[in-house]
C-alpha cells in the first residue's frame, strides 16, 4: 500500500533547521498518525510523501515559503506583563510564552522585558528557517469512513475524542 488520499499514515520524524540543531523529533516516542489529503500537514510536506510505502525513509527539505514563511518585522508587540498566561518566574529575552489576546491564547517569544510591559515577537518560531524533515514511514492503512468525515486520523498517534 502506498501513501495517497484517504490513507492513515503513521511516521517518525526528526525536524532540523538546515545546518542547525534538531528542532523536534518523535523518534523515541509513538509515531505520529495523520490522514493523508486532508491538510493535516504542511502542504509541501504532504505532497513529498505521496507514493511512499511502509518502511520508506525520505529527507524532505522545505524553504520558508513552503513552511512558516519569512518573519514579519511588525510582528513584535508591547503588551502588559499581566497578559502572559502562567509566565515563568523570571522573564528573559528568548523565552517562549503564551499570551492572552482577543483571539485567544497565542504563542510568542520574549524580545525585551520592562517592569510592567514586555515586548513579544509573535512570529512563528520556525519562520525564516529552511526545515529539513527526516521521515520514516511506519504504517499505512485505509481510513475509516468516520476518519474521512472528521478529516483526521483516530487511534494511536492521532486524535482522541
Ligand atoms: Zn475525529
Amino acid at each position: 500500500m502506498q501513501i495517497e488520499n484517504d490513507k492513515v499514515v503513521t511516521f517518525f520524524y526528526q525536524l532540523s533547521e538546515q545546518g542547525g540543531d534538531v528542532l523536534e523529533s518523535n523518534k523515541r516516542e509513538l509515531p505520529m498518525a495523520y490522514l493523508h489529503g486532508h491538510k493535516n500537514l504542511l502542504p509541501a510536506l504532504e505532497e513529498a510523501l505521496v507514493g511512499l510505502q511502509e518502511g520508506d525513509t525520505k529527507i524532505v527539505s522545505l524553504a520558508p515559503e513552503q513552511a512558516y514563511g519569512q518573519p514579519k518585522p511588525d510582528a513584535t508587540q508591547r503588551i502588559p506583563v499581566k497578559h502572559l498566561i502562567k509566565p515563568p518566574k523570571r522573564l528573559l529575552p528568548g523565552l517562549l510564552v503564551k499570551v492572552q489576546t482577543e483571539q485567544g491564547a497565542t504563542n510568542g517569544r520574549i524580545v525585551k522585558v520592562g517592569k510592567f510591559m514586555v515586548d513579544i515577537d509573535f512570529n512563528h518560531p520556525f519562520a525564516g528557517k529552511v526545515l529539513i524533515f527526516d521521515i520514516k514511514i511506519e504504517s499505512i492503512r485505509e481510513a475509516t469512513s468516520e476518519e474521512i468525515q472528521h478529516g483526521h486520523a483516530h487511534g494511536k498517534g492521532g486524535h482522541h475524542h
